[in-house]
């Protein structure tokens, strides 16, 4: 069994890989992979908004039914003092808003909500819990203050925030209940008061740490699941594309292509006399050149549909989208003169005194399946192998 570490150091240079190396403690990714991970989260998150609001109005609905048994609502009607239609007010307005929130979920006009609406909600809950306990000490009822605590614990549900957006969050409901209390509470109840924001400030103290650990867990486990796909889709030792990506991405470019009027051209290479490089240099060797070779293809996939992939052994592709007759001709001779920069020795090589490979391309045809073209450009780079290798077959 290895150790995360250990692992770690076998999988090849990416992204993913080398921000779990350096470690994310102040919860940030390096860009574009935070921006990434927030589009992730925010998809995750969003599962549990649902639920969250539900049961937010379940709770809500729960305590003013209770409210309506205790202070005898149906009796004492209209007879109330000033604190509890106050406090009736407020039970109204949080229901309202819940069940606005509900009804915007369920009817399918929204899929999740945005940052926005959950701090506000968030922020009125808790104005809301605070105005209730206040307005209970008013009317001299007796009520279990802990209710703030669960409002502690609503406050960094996760949500859709990320966990600086819920610390900011946390921090601005401080005055919401520290505030009302000193406005509104009589001076003998505001010492007990203070106590009780006291406990409130320690207890988002612990969600926080709980957030931050869910946090961190939550980042680990995405990279790790990109890493997961990353390697279903690479090649290890080049860190090119693998042919199962290939496979899936000619379909998609092509059907683009032709959305778009675009050319597709795809170029396969081979390396010459590979077998020959392996026996006289040893495997070692043959394994830094074919990384020299794929980093020299990936150079030439610039753009995003664009793909370099190592098809198996010292076989490579190169699928490139926009690219006419004349560019995939030039790109050809750029490189095999690329090649011929690197200059890697082959002194067992019958055609040169350095590497070279022989190559086929073609721009797809109107309705050219990916299977067709695949195997029409093989069928060129074996034609560039009779021709004498270290040649570019165009068809
Ligand atoms: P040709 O010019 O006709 O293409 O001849 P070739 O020797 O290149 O082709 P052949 O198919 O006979 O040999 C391919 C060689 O590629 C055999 C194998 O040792 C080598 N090879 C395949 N995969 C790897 C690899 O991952 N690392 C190394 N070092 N060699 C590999
Ligand atoms: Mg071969
Ligand atoms: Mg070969």
């Amino acid at each position: 069994m290895h150790s995360a570490s250990e692992a770690l150091r076998s999988i090849p240079e990416n992204r993913y890989a080398e921000q779990l190396r350096r470690g994310f403690r102040f919860l940030r990714f390096s860009q574009p992979l935070e921006c990434e991970y927030h589009q992730y989260i925010s998809k995750v998150q969003a599962r549990y908004q649902k639920i969250a609001v539900v049961l937010g109005l379940g709770i809500w609905m729960i305590f003013t039914l209770v409210d309506l048994l205790r202070l005898d609502l149906w009796q004492r009607f209209p007879d109330y003092p000033a604190p509890l239609w106050a406090l009736l007010l407020v039970r109204c307005s949080i229901i309202l808003t819940l069940f606005l929130l509900t009804l915007l979920l369920f009817n399918g006009s929204r899929k999740h909500y945005g940052p926005q609406v959950i701090t506000v909600t968030l922020l009125s809950l808790v104005l809301g819990t605070t105005l209730t306990i206040i307005f209970y000490q008013n009317l001299n009822v007796p009520i279990s203050n802990s209710v703030l605590l669960l409002m502690a614990i609503t406050l960094f549900f996760p949500l859709g925030l990320s966990f600086r957006s819920n610390l900011l969050l946390a921090a601005a409901s401080l005055p919401l209940v520290v505030l009302p209390g000193l406005w509104l509470l009589a001076q003998a109840q505001q010492v007990d008061y203070l106590r009780l924001c006291f406990i409130f400030s320690l207890a988002l103290l612990i969600c926080a740490m709980g957030a931050y650990v869910r946090d961190h867990t939550q980042r680990e486990q995405f990279l790790l699941l990109q890493l997961l796909d990353w390697q279903a889709n690479h090649d290890p030792l080049t860190t090119l594309n693998n042919r199962r990506s290939f496979t899936q991405h000619l379909d998609v470019v092509l059907r683009q292509g032709r959305r778009e009027s675009a050319k597709v051209a795809l170029l396969m290479l081979d390396i010459d006399h590979f077998k020959r490089f392996n026996d006289h240099y040893g495997h070692q060797v043959g394994d830094d050149a074919l990384r020299q070779v794929g980093k020299l293809l990936q150079s030439f996939a610039r753009r995003p549909m664009d793909m370099a992939v190592r098809l198996g052994g010292e076989e490579f592709a190169l699928l490139l989208y926009e690219c006419d007759a004349d560019q995939l001709q030039a790109l050809g001779e750029a490189l095999r003169n690329g090649l011929a920069t690197l200059n890697i020795p082959h002194s067992a090589s019958p055609t040169a005194n350095h590497l070279t490979v022989s190559m086929g391309a073609r721009l797809a045809k109107d309705g050219e399946s990916s299977e067709e073209l695949y195997r029409r450009v093989d069928r060129l780079l074996y034609q560039a192998k009779q021709a004498g290798r270290n040649h570019l077959t165009l068809g």
